[in-house]
């Protein structure tokens, strides 16, 4: 078998005196989607800081197809094809939809490929489609968080982490942006999803890994997760 595209070594993460990851082992293969669930503060958000060399290992390794990311930039990663929709949307108020999508390919020269993506972008968020000229500022949170995902698919990544795109939605928002995962998902992109909605992102993911205190408390198919009578009672919040 390949060398899965991401994989995690007994990855562990300090912030000073606190252990945030403790010997995290992971992968994610060419077109799966997993979803990383787990409590506030367990380290899903550092887990793909570490992948993106956003934190460094204070030991283990973050391998992307096969080669050791250890002394790689994040501006390499992007490189390589790591995408990054961090927590928080992070969209630059003052400037449009379409530039700050475009700014999303500021990596990219080939220009025939960065139009058709925007095509594919608006294609995948109609709503930003309609809203190319307006203020990213603007638009509603629901609105952001799609433009943020649209921002680093404009990288071409091929693999997207991101980080709790549902947070502060409204429900019909939340469905409408796991839509689009789920459709970027078929499309064979292949997506690390931290999610504090765990039922939302089972629906879509391929498999889950919960996160305890820096290390995996669970882990198995998305289905076996949802039919987890435990893990709907602490993690998914629905009887
Ligand atoms: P949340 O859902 O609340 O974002 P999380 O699972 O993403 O949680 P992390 O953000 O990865 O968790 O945090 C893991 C642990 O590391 C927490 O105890 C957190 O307080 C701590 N931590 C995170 N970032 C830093 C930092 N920059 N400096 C110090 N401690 C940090």
């Amino acid at each position: 078998m390949s060398a899965p595209l991401l994989e995690l070594r007994g990855l562990t993460v300090r912030y000073g005196a606190l252990t945030a990851l403790r010997g995290l082992d992971l992968q994610v293969r060419e077109g799966e989607l997993v979803a990383l669930l787990g409590a506030n503060g367990a380290g899903k958000s550092t887990t793909l800081r570490a992948i993106s060399r956003l934190v460094g290992a204070a030991a283990g390794q973050v391998l992307w197809r096969g080669a050791d990311l250890a002394g790689v930039s994040t501006h390499r990663t992007v490189r390589l094809g790591i995408g990054h929709c961090p927590e928080g949307r992070r969209v630059l108020a003052r400037q449009t939809v379409a530039t700050n999508l475009e700014l999303g390919a500021w990596l990219r020269r080939d220009r025939a490929g960065i139009a058709t993506d925007l095509e594919r972008c608006y294609g995948l968020f109609p709503r930003l489609a309609e809203r190319r000229r307006q203020l990213a500022g603007n638009l509603s949170g629901g609105e952001q968080q799609m433009l943020a995902i649209a921002r680093a698919l404009m990288g071409r990544p091929s693999l997207l982490l991101l980080d709790e795109p549902s947070l502060g939605l409204a429900p019909k928002l939340v469905a409408e942006v796991m839509a689009s995962l789920a459709a970027l998902h078929a499309g064979g992109l292949s997506m690390l999803l931290v999610e504090q909605n765990a039922t939302a992102a089972l629906e879509i993911a391929d498999r889950g890994v919960v996160l305890e205190g820096g290390a995996i408390g669970l882990e198995g198919s998305a289905a076996a997760l949802l039919a987890n009578a435990g893990l709907r009672a602490s993690y998914l919040g629905s009887g």
